[in-house]
């Protein structure tokens, strides 16, 4: 199908043709491990990657084919490989640029993924330098040594809301041959595409805002197809491997060298591969992605508006807001929109922030985002307490943030959902 149609076309129809399936109007679940090779020579030709054909799910399945290349895309990428979880698209996107050498990572991000900055990577040889603010250019560059490799950073953070100037951020980062890896799970493709800004490498999780229904796990690695990893900086793209017929992966895919080696090292070798099943769950998803994550945004602004004007309110994270740090970077990298993900600093003690939660009732408290349902949940203590308290401080995560995931239900009903919540206390 052609790539030419508009977004809200792709997301419904990309990656898939029904007359190579049966006429399957939905994308079938190959429900396999494996596949036939038919005969020696085949078989031969696909393992040298000199055809392409379906051997094991856990390097490649047809569900999962159509998911990637939706994807892809929707993205603007020249391919995807989907994992098991968004945390898989972090670790295996990071690793595979950053193998032997250092990535500079921004300290605004899912707690998980801070988690691993000093848990993991170091010990695989992996050396982490952590900017505290993902738009001081100056502190990024005193970070570049000779050996960093990538710089990692979500477009919109988890869970203030910090906006990245992408485009400043990725021209630095070109200056030295550096590649960009952008998180841009709470943004999504719909309201903004990192590569249109310079960025190399976007990862997801498609747990969240892309599937929307939170029924699974996922996550997914792009590559934008412009980035040059033969400069110097990344020698493992250069370096000969024999089950590619003694080639480098930048010789035998130069179209999509990142992919090519995160799917054939990373997802065959270390195995974090995504079910058939999972891939069409995220499929179904991405089919309404425009419609929700568009009606997320507008309620999400509106209770950001009721809540800052609340006397139990501190302050309100919400990037699009007057008098918001981040608001020029919102109205330029988000004109749609900031999604439905943002925080809140309730006056009071961390108990009457607990109690607050708790007399929620249409509000689930939940460690998820981008849910169909609205859901709350305390980060310092939950989705981010693998921070310690000067780390948790230094982003501005204090122990009274809430954060809110604003969901489908209606928004009048939502506001008055925190309305009694405030008033109980
Ligand atoms: C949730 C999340 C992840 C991890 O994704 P999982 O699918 O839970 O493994 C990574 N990055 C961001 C920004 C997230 O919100």
């Amino acid at each position: 199908m052609s790539n030419n149609y508009h977004f809200d076309t792709l997301k419904i129809r990309a990656g898939y043709d029904s007359k190579e399936h049966n006429n399957s109007t939905q994308v079938p679940i190959y429900q396999t491990a494996a596949f036939d090779l038919l005969s020696t020579d085949r078989a031969q030709r696909i393992v040298n990657s000199e055809e392409q054909g379906y051997l094991y799910s856990r390097v490649q399945n047809p569900t999962i084919a159509a998911l990637e290349g939706r994807i892809a895309a929707l993205e603007g990428a020249v391919g995807a490989v989907a994992v098991a979880s968004g945390m898989a698209a972090v670790s295996y996107a990071l690793l595979n640029a950053g193998e032997g050498g250092r990535v500079i990572v921004a300290a605004q991000v899912y707690g998980g993924t801070y988690d691993a900055y000093k848990k993991i990577y170091p010990k695989l040889g992996v050396q982490i330098d952590i900017v505290e603010n993902v738009n001081n250019l100056d502190a990024i560059r005193a970070l570049i040594k000779k050996d960093t490799r990538a710089i990692l950073i979500e477009s919109v953070s988890n869970p203030l809301n910090a906006v990245a100037d992408i485009e400043a951020i990725a021209r630095l980062a070109h200056e030295y041959g550096v590649a960009l890896i952008v998180d841009n799970t709470i943004a999504t493709p719909y309201l903004l595409r990192p590569f249109e800004y310079g960025a190399d490498v976007v990862v997801y999780s498609a747990t969240k805002a892309l599937s929307g229904h939170g029924s699974a796990i996922g996550g997914l690695i792009l590559e934008s197809g412009k980035f040059d990893w033969s400069a110097g900086r990344h020698p493992q793209f250069s370096e000969k491997v024999y089950t590619l017929g003694d080639r480098s992966f930048l010789e035998a895919f130069p179209d999509f060298p990142f992919l090519a080696r995160a799917r054939t090292i990373y997802v065959r070798l270390l195995g974090a591969a995504l079910s058939p099943f999972n891939a069409y769950l995220i499929l179904q998803g991405i089919e309404t992605l425009s419609e929700r994550v568009k009606k997320q945004s507008e309620s999400a602004l509106k209770i950001a508006v009721f809540l800052s004007t609340h006397s139990k309110v501190a302050w309100v994270s919400h990037s699009s807001l007057e008098g918001n740090k981040y608001k020029a970077l919102a109205d330029k990298y988000l004109p749609k929109g900031i999604g439905g993900v943002f925080s809140f600093g309730f006056k009071g003690s961390e108990e009457e922030t607990n109690r607050f939660i708790e007399a929620l009732q249409l509000f689930s408290y939940q460690a998820n985002i981008g849910d169909a349902h609205s859901l709350v949940v305390n980060p310092a203590r939950t989705t981010h307490r693998e921070l310690n308290e000067r780390e948790q401080l230094a982003i501005d995560l204090k122990l009274e943030t809430v954060r809110l995931s604003i969901g489908l239900e209606d928004v009048e009903d939502l506001i008055d959902d925190l309305k009694q919540a405030f008033d109980k206390l």
